[in-house]
């Protein structure tokens, strides 16, 4: 059963963060009316929603309600479950399914099923024990990265292991969690590729964005990617390709290494992607107008990058400065992007800022200076 749902009807979003929040925007300027579902009260999202609900994520009657007030139902992360979302579809309308989170939410499940359509990924191998650890690494080699099977992000749940010196600091880790240890990847560039399908099977997807990640977590994304031609048209055929064979309906963010003329498929996402930020301001629609595009059922826009674009992440320790800086008019020019959290946390994402111009070493040029004496 697919729709096509109209505004003024109602977007339920299960998730209250600032993904959430610019999903919202984009949905509310299209018309349409948003419920958001979050523990916590007057969060990013709740700030610009008609309808805030607030309980545990895994409080199914919450859910229901939020069901039952959306006229079609999304979710802004993948750390739900699967299950819970699986219980929902009798409750109201989520094209989405329990599929996109079920497999992205489990590093060893979405690698095979990355390796099952037929794409490359780090070579890996399940860990829970410290027998298997050591297999594992009798397998793969030295340097490698441990990781924890779920719920790691922006490089939490992972460990660099260089020799048999460092196994000795994850014994604990491999005993009490599900993880899985990959091969080290001596990529060229980090790039990504945001791709979106709708409830009736179209697809469209972004072109490739340049990565830049400090401690583990994005700090600046450049489109177009400074890749070639050849390598950008295959990095967007292997995201539609993947998108296509997992079947999913929605926003899947790919991020992915390249090595040489090779791609590497690092981590999916079944969501909009902070890399694909800078869609906001540099291209004719946002990765987040063309999600609640493809889940409302409505046409998918062609996306067509406007100019080159840079997008500086904001963390909390960043905001004053950025704020300093965006006063003068050599800045002044970038858009602003904050996500209304009441604390400005060390370490966590608060906003972005996107440059966009026609001239790219303008582009380029201004944010090596704005980024000068950018706070560690
Ligand atoms: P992830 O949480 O898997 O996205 O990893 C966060 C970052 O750690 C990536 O963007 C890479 O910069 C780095 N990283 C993760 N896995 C690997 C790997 N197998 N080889 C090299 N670098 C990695």
């Amino acid at each position: 059963m697919t729709k096509t749902i109209l505004p003024p009807a109602t977007i339920g979003i299960i998730g209250g963060g600032q993904l959430g929040r610019m999903m919202a925007i984009a949905a509310k300027n299209m018309g349409y009316k948003v419920a958001v579902l979050e523990p916590t009260v007057g969060g990013p999202l709740a700030q610009v929603a008609d309808i805030e609900i607030n309980a545990p994520y895994d409080d199914v009657n919450a859910l229901k309600e939020l069901l039952t007030v959306s006229d079609v139902t999304t979710y802004e992360f993948e750390n739900i479950s699967s299950e819970t979302v699986a219980e929902l579809s009798e409750f109201g309308y989520l094209p989405q399914g329990p599929r996109p989170v079920a497999i992205t939410q489990h590093r060893i499940l979405e690698k095979t099923a990355i390796n099952e359509a037929g794409y490359d990924t780090a070579p890996f191998a399940a860990v829970s024990s410290n027998e298997e650890l050591l297999a594992a690494v009798s397998k793969i080699g030295f340097p490698s990265v441990l990781k924890t099977a779920t719920g790691g992000y922006d490089g939490k749940g992972q460990w660099v292991l260089r020799s048999e010196a460092d196994l000795e600091q994850v014994k604990s880790v491999v005993a009490e969690h599900q993880c899985v240890l990959e091969g080290f990847i001596n990529f060229t560039k980090e790039i990504s590729v945001i791709v979106t399908r709708s409830v009736h099977g179209e697809v469209e997807s972004f072109g490739a964005v340049e990565n830049v990640h400090e401690n583990s977590i994005l700090h600046l994304s450049t489109a177009p990617a400074n890749i070639s031609d050849s390598l950008a048209k295959k990095a967007e055929a292997v995201a539609k390709g993947l998108m296509e064979k997992l079947d999913f309906v929605g926003t899947l963010a790919i991020e992915m290494f390249v090595v040489g003329d090779d791609i590497i498929i690092n981590e999916l996402a079944p969501r909009p992607h902070n890399s694909g930020h800078l869609t906001m301001d540099g291209y004719n629609v946002s990765q987040f107008e063309q999600h609640i595009r493809a889940v409302a059922g409505l046409p998918l826009v062609k996306p067509r990058l406007l100019a080159p674009t840079m997008m500086v992440n904001l963390l909390g320790q960043h905001v004053d400065y950025a704020l300093k800086m965006w006063q003068q008019p050599e800045f002044g020019w970038a858009k602003l992007h904050l996500y209304g959290k009441d604390e400005m946390k060390r370490g966590r994402k608060v906003g972005h800022m996107n440059f966009v111009d026609v001239d790219k070493d303008k582009v380029s040029k201004t944010v090596e200076k704005f980024l000068t004496d950018f706070p560690a």
